[in-house]
């Protein structure tokens, strides 16, 4: 994967480990934070496409670590009108 990074300063990478709430798949979220010029980032759960948000300077990276425990196959559903 080609990847330019550009660096940046007063940038600080941060990780967490997140279970989805609806699959019960666990995956790591990789994002930035930076003083002043963060601002809500959507990123999907890997496994079944589920929604979160996190305040973060640049859209967050996720990487699988565990498959989902529900044992299905299907997308999370959003809530539709
Ligand atoms: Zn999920």
């Amino acid at each position: 994967m080609a990847e330019s990074s550009k660096p940046a300063s007063g940038l600080q990478r941060a990780y967490f480990e997140k279970t989805c709430t609806y699959c019960g798949a666990l995956f790591h979220v990789e994002l930035s934070r930076q003083g002043g010029s963060n601002s809500e980032r959507m990123f999907a759960c890997p496994e079944c496409g589920k929604h979160y948000e996190v305040l973060s300077a640049l859209p967050p990276k996720v990487r699988l670590i565990n498959a989902r425990t529900d044992g299905k196959s299907g997308g999370y559903q959003e809530t539709m009108f």
